[in-house]
């Protein structure tokens, strides 16, 4: 598991590239992010008393799409076999965090970027050995393997250390075990570490580690205040920045998928902002530093998510607006009442649905079957009709992702690419920019 060279090779043989390479890159992956959740967002962020639709930061940086097919005949993607693409330039199978179909590991952007003495880390919503970040900074033939994976990111050196410069996200549980104490290893190597989202100003230079929930962080639709991820970029950005020779930053919108399984449109809208918002965040630090490139897309699409359903021509963002929670913590809130007339206010208030009779009944019964599930689904569907929101899937599609790119070299990812491409370009300019 020491070899980390594939990638390596297959980017030398490629034409150097004409242009110069930028200094930086920051690299935003929204899991699930399909070309529906995007306009969705535009609809949901949309003043009714304005004229026109205005775009999101979405659309202001849209320069082309991507496939995202895996490597064997399935055409669905999962996120550990497109986050590979998105590393290393190599398709898998579904499962694999950077190996091939041999399970021999490929070296990844942030190992190459690590071994030629650039900066890097990862900011995730998701506990930070999830799929997508594992992907980036090590290896395994399953990414059901998660401690394995947490060690691996203390145990895998390059020059003697671990590959990331910067951790943000989620994760306790599994780098506090009672088998092993990850979060003493890196502090003993020199990192600064806090699990208090207060605490974030106590960071004050590389090597760093935030882990700021058991596994993922909270959803941002149930908290109080907004979303962590722009302020969590933000702060990896600052300290990112005075690496001489430049970085790669990797921040990843992990729970619009986690929304779009559940085919819960208020939550992956609630994700949604605080993804784009965090992209803001990005694109104002390329304005400051041109010498930066921007790069933003998905991993695949999630639920098949439609504006519109059951043929009416119509889609309803302020019935999704008025929803105050996921459909996992209303179902929790309904679960600990009895009285049918408490259960159908609270509903009300948390969602600004007013249940008719049937619908009640429909949903009394879900809630006393033992599979949470089931309550969950009935909950999310009253929304869903309520919205004329449609779902296909409570898993993945093949559907094509957008590509938004902003700074430098920003004209390299026009028109239609396949999503190993991406990185492919990003690994030659890692190599090109000394
Ligand atoms: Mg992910
Ligand atoms: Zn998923």
């Amino acid at each position: 598991m020491r070899t980390a060279v594939l990638s390596l090779a297959i980017a030398s043989l490629l034409p150097v590239v004409s242009v110069a390479a930028p200094k930086n890159i920051i690299y935003m992956i929204g899991d699930g992010m399909g070309p529906s959740y995007v306009a969705a967002y535009r609809y949901y962020q949309h003043n009714p008393a304005d004229a026109t639709v205005a775009n999101t930061v979405y659309d202001d940086l849209l320069t082309g799409m991507a496939s995202t097919y895996p490597d064997d005949e399935t055409l669905v993607t999962d996120s550990a076999a497109a986050a590979t693409a998105l590393a290393t330039g190599i398709k898998s199978f579904n499962g694999a965090i950077a190996v091939n179909r041999q399970h021999i590991p490929i070296g990844t952007m942030m190992q190459l970027a690590k071994r030629l003495g650039k900066a890097n880390g990862i900011v995730a919503s998701s506990q930070v050995n999830h799929a997508t970040p594992a992907a980036f900074l090590a290896h395994s033939s399953s990414r059901r393997n998660m401690n394995d994976i947490a060690d691996m990111y203390l145990d895998y050196r390059i020059n003697g250390k671990p590959v990331a410069d910067l951790i943000f996200g989620g994760g306790t549980d599994y780098f506090v075990r009672d088998d092993r104490n990850l979060v003493q290893g890196f502090t003993e190597l020199g990192y600064q570490y806090t699990d208090d989202y207060r605490q974030l100003s106590t960071l004050t230079r590389l090597p760093a580690m935030a882990l700021l929930a058991e596994s993922g962080l909270p959803a941002v639709l149930n908290s109080d205040n907004d979303g962590m991820l722009a302020p969590l970029t933000e702060k990896a950005l600052q300290l990112l920045s005075p690496a001489k020779q430049g970085f790669v930053l990797m921040v990843e919108g992990s729970q619009i998928d986690w929304c779009g399984h559940d085919n819960d449109i208020a939550c992956a809208m609630a994700e949604m902002n605080d993804f784009a918002k965090a992209i803001s965040v990005a694109r104002a630090y390329v304005d400051a530093n041109p010498d930066t490139l921007l790069i933003v897309t998905a991993d695949h699409e999630t639920g098949g998510l439609s504006l519109g359903a059951h043929g009416v021509y119509q889609w309803r963002p302020d019935v999704i607006k008025k929803v105050k929670a996921t459909g996992r913590e209303i179902v929790k809130q309904l679960q600990q009442l009895q009285d049918p007339q408490q259960i159908s206010e609270r509903y009300t208030a948390l969602t600004g649905i007013t249940l008719e009779q049937a619908q009640l009944q429909l949903l009394l019964s879900a809630l006393q079957n033992t599979d949470d599930k089931v309550a969950r689904s009935q909950v999310l569907r009253f929304i869903s009709d309520a919205s004329f929101t449609g779902w296909t899937s409570g898993g993945h599609t093949a559907a094509d992702v957008q590509v938004m790119a902003y700074g430098k070299n920003a004209d390299e990812f026009k028109g239609f690419m396949d999503n190993t491409s991406i990185a492919k370009k990003l690994i030659r300019y890692i190599q090109h920019a000394q």
